[in-house]
């Protein structure tokens, strides 16, 4: 045997027995690249409408009803083929479609979070200073401080009056709006206040205060000149008085578009990938699947980057309720011992987001165990930190499961964790819907820049990961 045959022989063996993941653009032929930049376009769209939980569930609503969804509430029976959907608060929607098989052989569900870290307004949020209205805030998940100066905001969400009614209140995410400001410190005088502290530290929670206003009430007699005028617009503009404000939830949100990333256009910028990417590919997928065997539920659940608590958070007993009503309605009998078994023989993916490698901080990352951008929808055992604390770890079963019907299906797909051992970590819903003894295991895209305010994802990540959902729903594992 020569040397080139020997090498090519060994070539052969290692492309058999290792395992590499592929960079899907090397994988596909031009029509599927069409196909990832059309799919990415309709993305881009929900994701700049989408910025609060609130929005995406009402964008989801919008569409399922259209092509019709059925309130679950408002139905006696549902019976095979029928597609439903049930609304908690405005925060989190289950879209249902009824297969042939009994229920409690078990659903597929897909659970995402359509919350995303930001700022939230304090409830009593207007304060004057050196002639300029402010607005407080109160960060809400895991930001960097410091990502949120100097960049334009908008204000997103519901004022609730003394009488009761419920007003939309949304400022700067059109052209023709004004938007709003956190400002920093110019260089020139931040060398001690600034530069002498830690990163994580030198701009304060208290100091994340948005610029509001700057036009006085003409008339000497008012000490807050600035305050009283901006108090006055919005009376006139929602009807609206301060203490009204303590019944808000008003949500500061970058007014940053989408946009394509990179001269080749790979990749796509935009706030709030984590985790309404997840959640768009997984209300694409129930949308465009074939179900015929089980059951399929996509639920968009909230509070996840608080820690899942609160009614419309994933400790919630809310979709536990809606899967006991479905089956009340579907069989015309209830019993708890069933609705358990529904949940027990159910399977869960976990659809979030991970971290993919950042070549410029490539030492926080086991290159071997982290995922690439452009290899595919990300397929990961366990969550936590330092010593597998607080994880949700997937069988070894579930992830075979899961891996040989991404592989007979084309799915393109990799394994990643989220960082070194000791590095840090992160967790999901995943363990929370464990609660149920389901079998549940997390599968999402990779983000660079992830909790930033412009994060990164490839369109080609965003395709298989609706790619791979959907033949989760249609043929489950
Ligand atoms: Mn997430
Ligand atoms: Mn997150």
């Amino acid at each position: 045997m020569s040397r080139d045959e020997k090498r090519s022989e060994y070539e052969e063996l290692e492309k058999k027995i290792t395992y590499s993941s592929k960079n899907i653009w090397l994988e596909i032929d031009d029509k599927t690249k069409k196909d990832i930049f059309n799919f990415s376009d309709e993305y881009k769209q929900f994701l700049d409408y989408s910025r609060t939980e609130r929005l995406t569930v009402k964008w989801t609503l919008e569409h399922v009803k259209k092509i019709g969804f059925e309130d679950l509430n408002t139905r006696k029976s549902v019976k095979t083929g029928d597609f439903l959907y049930v609304v908690n608060r405005e925060k989190n929607i289950a879209l249902i479609k009824v297969g042939k098989e009994p229920l409690e052989e078990g659903i597929n569900f897909i659970i995402a979070h359509g919350d995303a870290p930001r700022l939230d307004l304090k409830q009593i949020p207007v304060i004057e200073d050196v002639e300029i209205a402010l607005l407080k805030t109160h960060y809400y998940g895991g930001i960097k401080k410091y990502h949120w100066l100097n960049i334009p905001l908008a204000i997103a969400g519901v004022v609730v009056t003394s009488d009761g009614s419920k007003i939309d209140l949304t400022i700067g995410l059109k052209e023709d709006e004004p938007i709003f400001v956190i400002p920093d410190l110019l260089p020139h005088l931040a060398k001690k206040v600034q530069g002498e502290k830690k990163a994580f530290e030198f701009i304060e929670g208290e100091s994340l205060n948005l610029v509001f206003g700057n036009i006085p009430v003409k008339d000497d007699k008012v000490k807050e000149k600035v305050k009283l005028a901006v108090l006055q617009k919005l009376n006139k503009e929602y009807k609206i008085v301060e203490e009204d404000l303590i019944s808000a939830e008003l949500e500061v949100v970058p007014a940053l578009r989408s946009r394509d990333v990179g001269i080749d256009g790979s990749m796509i910028g935009g706030y709030g990938h984590d985790d309404r990417v997840s959640s768009f590919a997984a209300i694409r997928a129930i949308l465009d699947a074939d179900v015929s065997g089980k059951t399929c539920v996509v639920f968009i659940t909230d509070k996840e980057e608080i820690g899942s608590d609160g009614p419309t958070g994933m400790k919630s007993q809310f979709v536990y309720n809606v899967i006991g009503r479905l089956f009340e309605k579907f069989t015309g009998r209830y019993s708890e011992l069933d609705h358990r078994a529904i949940m027990e023989n159910s399977v869960c993916i976990s659809a979030d987001v991970n971290a993919g490698i950042n070549p410029m901080y490539k030492s926080v990352h086991d290159e071997k165990n982290t995922a690439k951008i452009s290899h595919g929808v990300v397929i990961t055992k366990f969550t936590g930190s330092g010593g597998k604390y607080m994880a949700n770890d997937a069988d070894a079963e579930l992830v075979g499961r899961l891996r040989k019907l991404f592989n007979e299906n084309g799915i393109f797909w990799q394994y990643g964790g989220m960082g070194k051992v000791d590095e840090g970590g992160g967790g999901t819903i995943a363990k929370y819907f464990a609660l149920y003894n389901a079998s549940v295991i997390d599968c999402g895209v990779p983000v660079i820049g992830m909790h930033s305010p412009y994060e990164i994802i490839s369109k080609a990540d965003l395709y298989y990961s609706y790619k791979g959902y959907r033949v989760f729903l249609e043929k489950g594992c």
